[in-house]
């Protein structure tokens, strides 16, 4: 597959509208701010593929990319723990995911946005259970690695590797920078393997 060819294919707000279920989808997850948008852009090389948190709108959507492969897709989540966002919002959000990510079927792989100066909070640690337990791949992206020093983003990244070691559904864990493009490579390789096995 090529990432520079990803193009806006549609927005969802319940499962009916995603686009048929067949071929291969990988989805973004993290929380509001981790930096997901940009890293979404960056991968794709179109700074303005996926909405930033800046830009209101599609936030709340699963927004689905189309891929040169025919039926393969990236799926950006809508963002969690939007800071205002009300109870019923959040129910709302965890039912619309919840679906998605139990029902779909040609979904091969997560990858977690974490925000490598945040690393693990609650939410994150509730979507690798839930890879866990549906022993869906997951794919650990802490980003914005530029923001650290490099000695301290390694003993991050170690922390989180401990921390994950138990869990057999992380199958890498990958420092990133949207800003940098650092670990750039590495990611659409994981991408481009889940996508055309
Ligand atoms: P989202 O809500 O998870 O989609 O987060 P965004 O992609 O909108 O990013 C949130 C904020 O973090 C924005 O101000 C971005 O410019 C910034 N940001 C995202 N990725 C990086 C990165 O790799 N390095 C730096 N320094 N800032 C980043």
């Amino acid at each position: 597959v090529s990432f520079n060819s990803a193009r806006f294919l549609i927005s969802a707000s319940r499962l009916d509208e995603c686009p048929a279920d067949f071929g291969a989808e990988v989805a973004f997850a993290g929380r509001s701010n981790a930096g997901k948008s940009s890293a979404i852009n960056c991968i794709t090389n179109n700074g303005k593929l996926a909405r930033t948190s800046k830009t209101p709108g599609r936030t709340r959507l699963i927004n689905f990319f189309s891929l040169n492969r025919e039926n393969c897709r990236l799926v950006d989540l809508p963002g969690y723990g939007y800071a205002k966002v009300s109870r019923d919002m959040k129910d709302d959000w965890q039912q619309h995911l919840g679906h998605y990510l139990n029902e779909r079927q040609c979904l091969r792989g997560l990858v977690l946005v974490i925000d490598i100066r945040h690393p693990l909070t609650d939410f994150d640690q509730m979507m690798v259970d839930w890879c866990e337990h549906n022993q869906l791949p997951l794919t650990i992206l802490a980003t914005k690695a530029d923001k650290l020093k490099f000695g301290q983003a390694k003993t991050t990244m170690l922390t989180i590797a401990r921390k994950l070691k138990p869990y057999s559904c992380v199958q890498n864990l990958v420092m990133f920078s949207a800003t940098a493009k650092q670990g750039l490579d590495e990611v659409r390789g994981i991408l481009t393997n889940w996508l055309e096995a």
